[in-house]
């Protein structure tokens, strides 16, 4: 049972800064660290270290950015063999950190912006997955044709719908699971209301949609079921970035190891957990043994 994931995978430049410079001005600083980042490439290092057979499908550029990615991804245990690799850059993240852990980000799309015209040897992959799950920093037209292929072929199609995009009916008609947060549920129902509420409107054009709550946990909602909500365990969080990822990507592993659903819950819950307690996205993604001793611990019984 495997996850293939299919996203955007970045280089991240983090700068730590006093504050952030406005408009004309320069700020001196000697804090910088570069990682591995991206929504794709952090769910697929997810699922990966979660547990699951994973395959990321994107692309990086022909650059050392490239080379560190693909490493970082093939470490954390991602098949990588059908990444592309382009002429030009890798896709960059400048993140910029200010002193109360606030950011100010700039993207640079480079290689996941041409990751476009799925070929033949890719919409294979996609066949041969259980769950495909994926979200918007590749271009909108890719995501669209891959649920399309993996519905076809009874793969489980999950979109984690971040950054925000509307999602064009021709998508939204091939989807099983959105996962959102609650801005972007709120966006998607086009109302506001309580976690619930809110779910049921977007349950009346996908089959299922799971909401993260931040520090307040979780809501699953599916067709004909009635919905599951889950409190995160308590915890000192120490730098959320990078949550939603690891919740979905553990979501999605849990899906494929046939958890039931407040397991599934569970078990994403924990994996984000203990990524919040941690700097960075990557590097903060928990792995299997970890998650399994920490869900003893925040949902014993
Ligand atoms: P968010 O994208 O902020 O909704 O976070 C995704 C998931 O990460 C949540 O559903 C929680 O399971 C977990 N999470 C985020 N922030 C915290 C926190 N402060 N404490 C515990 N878990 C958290």
């Amino acid at each position: 049972m495997s996850v293939v994931v299919l996203g955007s995978a970045n280089l991240d430049v983090v700068i730590a800064l006093q504050r952030i410079p406005s408009p004309g001005e320069t700020v001196l600083t000697d804090t910088i660290s570069r990682g591995c980042g991206g929504k794709g490439a952090n769910q697929a290092v997810a699922v990966a270290r979660s547990g699951a057979p994973t395959t990321f499908l994107g692309a990086v550029g022909n650059d050392d950015a490239g080379r560190m990615l693909l490493d970082g991804l093939a470490g954390a245990g991602a098949d990588v063999s059908a990444v592309r690799r382009t002429d030009g850059s890798s896709g960059t993240a400048y993140v910029m950190v200010d002193a109360q852990g606030e950011n100010a980000i700039v993207v640079i799309g480079g290689a996941n912006a041409g990751y476009t015209d799925l070929t033949e040897a890719e919409a294979d992959i996609i066949r041969r997955a259980d769950v495909l799950l994926m979200q918007f920093e590749v271009p909108i037209e890719t995501v669209t044709a891959a649920a399309s292929i993996a519905r076809a072929a009874g793969v489980q199609v999950m979109l984690n719908a971040a950054p925000y995009a509307e999602l064009p009916a021709d998508l939204l008609e091939n989807l099983d699971l959105l996962i959102v947060n609650e801005h972007e549920a709120a966006l998607s129902a086009g109302t506001q209301g309580t976690p619930e509420e809110v779910a049921t409107v977007i349950l009346g054009s996908v089959p299922g949609v799971l909401i993260t709550l931040g520090a307040a946990g979780s809501l699953l909602a599916t067709r004909g079921t009635e919905p599951v909500r889950i409190n995160a365990p308590h915890v000192t969080a120490v730098d959320t970035t990078g949550a939603g990822d690891t919740f979905s990507g553990a979501y999605a592993a849990a899906t494929v190891e046939g958890l039931p659903a407040v397991e599934r819950l569970r078990f994403a819950s924990a994996a984000a957990a203990l990524a919040v307690q941690e700097r960075g996205a990557v590097d903060a993604i928990p792995d299997r043994a970890r998650i399994d001793e920490a869900l003893r611990h925040y949902y014993p019984g």
